[in-house]
């Protein structure tokens, strides 16, 4: 049966079996890393990894530095649990989280449910800048592009002599009349840049 003795902060995590001292932190690394060779894990697999693995998910998980300092012993208000609260405490907590393996789902913040069009009451996709039936725009930021490019269009359309090149401006300019749902915002900026250099 195990002899007990009370606890001492200073007692060692790893003792020798003969004697109650500490083994070496080399013979620490070197368990850790027969025990990964023997299992094949192919990243580093060392007590500074397992803890800077776990400072980075304790602190993507909202754990507080304080708490994160005494769990891995750092002094309070030490540097390096306030990078790893400031690397990983605020936005990338679910890039983090996932990084280590958690199943993070769908950010619930998110709405998703169809928007009804003000005009006719059709029910469109969050995703849609226009209502696919009536094509209003559902979005302002959409709206403004759209008459941007039509006016553009408009100005190229009454400088353009080629009727070759009249014809292709008449037919975007009727495209975008006709269907402006088809068009993304990402489009439509990008066809506003190239149109305006
Ligand atoms: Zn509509």
């Amino acid at each position: 049966m195990a002899r007990r003795t009370p606890r001492r902060s200073e007692d060692p995590f790893i003792s020798k079996l003969n004697s109650p001292e500490g083994v070496s932190n080399n013979y620490v690394r070197d368990l850790f890393k027969e025990a990964g060779d023997r299992a094949d894990v192919r990243k580093p697999v060392t007590p500074r990894y397992f803890r800077k693995a776990s400072a980075s998910h304790l602190a993507s998980k909202g754990v507080s530095q304080a708490h994160i300092e005494d769990h891995h012993g750092w002094t309070r208000g030490s540097d390096i649990a306030a990078r790893y609260v400031a690397v990983f405490g605020d936005a990338n907590d679910r890039e983090i989280a996932a990084a280590h393996g958690i199943d993070v789902g769908e950010d619930e913040s998110e709405p998703t449910a169809p928007v009804p069009c003000p005009r006719c009451g059709t029910d469109v996709p969050r995703h849609k800048d226009f209502c696919p039936d009536c094509k209003q725009s559902m979005d302002t930021e959409a709206t403004a592009l759209l008459e941007s490019l039509t006016s553009v269009l408009d100005g190229l359309l009454e400088e353009e002599d080629d009727a070759e090149a009249r014809g292709k401006l008449i037919r975007a300019r009727q495209k975008f009349d006709s269907r402006p749902d088809e068009f993304s915002k990402a489009e439509m900026h990008q066809l506003l840049s190239s149109l305006n250099n």
